[in-house]
């Protein structure tokens, strides 16, 4: 051991001990934040509340927070650190229709939150500059890649969140994915008196529906087509004059989703063929990304998780068919990026359902944001600390980014 490295790791974990501690003396505060978020949830771009809640626990510490930013009303950034590199912790805070935090994103902007309270709380002693990113829907919309193209990720070396699961997993196998909207227009008519007269846009989109159904069978196991209808006619006695449905499109990355859109589109196009329909096929931009994960970042993560008592999922053990999407795939092709996920339900329940949304407010989801924010915590100082280590993450990435 040289000189100086001693010394350099008495450092680090002094800092991580410390920004644990700082973790812990805001555990009333921290978990307000996940049960206010968790009590009233709220759609993509319409997390107001969520927003103004952590951005007011951010200022009554003394940071300095933006808000809005990068062009999004429910958008925000807080800065601490004056030089160095530059890590940004992302909290997302949107809810799903229906089901509520069936995604937990309330726990994920509290982990953001409390690691970005306690990584200011080392005051000069911190070792570089620290943001905490609110990144509204997530759900839908791809907010990130918005607020990137505004410039919310130029200079930021790291990019570091965690999502809650049922298990604690080193990271997220992810798709990328495009939503489409399609459109049918044909003419009403009396559905008995002149059926003759009627061209139903509901049949095409029946038509539409069931080709993607036989499409499915010729994809690959890492390609998925799903969707529902939005508009399905008024009434049984007319003809539907106009129908329309919501498809989300994933496959293994964004080259792959080229041709699978492709032929998505012919299936809309059936239906229109079929039935003499006119269709308007909308592909909702920006699409979203496959994860790029960040190995060397992501090790630590798990390493740090680990020394807080937890046990990982074995990533090789995961089902091929556990496959996810977030925006922050858009993130992680633009700086180092990790995504891990934290045990805040039992190993049986995924995410997405209303089961999973109790946990995301129960002792559970709780002990998944504080030891969410400490893991964050520590794996920003490794990251802030370890020029080693920044050299790594920044080598994988431009050798994936090369690919
Ligand atoms: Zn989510
Ligand atoms: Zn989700």
């Amino acid at each position: 051991m040289r000189e100086g490295e001693g010394a350099g790791a008495a450092l680090l974990e002094a800092l991580k001990a410390a920004a644990c501690a700082a973790v812990d003396a805001r555990r009333g505060a921290l978990l307000h934040v996940a049960h206010e978020i968790h009590a009233h949830p709220e759609l993509a771009f319409e997390e107001r509340r969520a927003a103004e809640l952590l951005v007011a626990t951010l200022r009554a510490e003394g940071l300095a927070v933006e808000a809005p930013a990068y062009g999004l009303a429910t958008a925000f950034e807080s800065r601490a650190g004056a030089s160095g590199p530059t890590v940004a912790l992302l909290a997302e805070y949107d809810a799903l229709p229906d089901i509520g935090h069936a995604c937990g994103h309330n726990l994920i902007a509290t982990a953001a939150l409390g690691a970005g309270l306690a990584l200011a709380s080392l005051g000069e002693r911190l070792p570089g500059r620290v943001r905490v990113v609110g990144t509204p829907a997530e759900e839908a919309g791809c907010g990130k890649e918005l607020m990137a193209r505004a410039g919310a990720f130029d200079d930021v070396d790291a990019a570091l969140m965690i999502h809650p699961a049922g298990v604690d997993l080193v990271t997220m196998p992810t798709l990328a994915l495009a939503e489409v909207d399609v459109r049918y227009r044909g003419v009403a008519a009396h559905a008995s008196g002149m059926p003759e007269r009627g061209v139903n846009a509901l049949d095409a989109l029946v038509t539409a529906y069931q080709a993607i159904a036989q499409l499915r069978q010729h994809i690959k196991p890492t390609e998925r087509v799903h969707g529902i209808f939005t508009e399905a006619g008024a009434a049984p006695n007319v003809v539907p004059e106009r129908a329309a449905g919501r498809f989300y499109v994933r496959s293994r990355d964004a080259a792959e989703l080229v041709p699978l859109k492709r032929r998505v589109e012919g299936c809309f196009r059936a239906g229109a063929e079929a039935t003499g329909c006119s269709v308007e096929i909308e592909w909702r931009e920006p699409d979203y990304l496959e994860l790029r994960t960040s190995w060397p970042l992501a090790e630590r993560y798990q390493r740090n998780a680990e020394s807080l008592g937890r046990t990982f999922f074995p990533y090789d053990k995961l089902p091929p068919s556990a496959l996810g999407t977030t925006d922050m795939g858009n993130v992680s092709h633009r700086v180092p990026s990790i995504h891990p996920m934290i045990a805040a339900a039992p190993i049986h329940c995924s995410i997405h359902n209303a089961e999973f949304a109790e946990h995301a407010g129960s002792p559970t989801g709780d002990r998944a944001a504080l030891d969410g924010a400490k893991a964050l915590a520590m794996t920003a100082l490794d990251f802030l600390l370890d020029a080693d280590l920044r050299r790594r993450v920044r080598e994988q990435f431009d050798a994936a980014r090369s690919r």
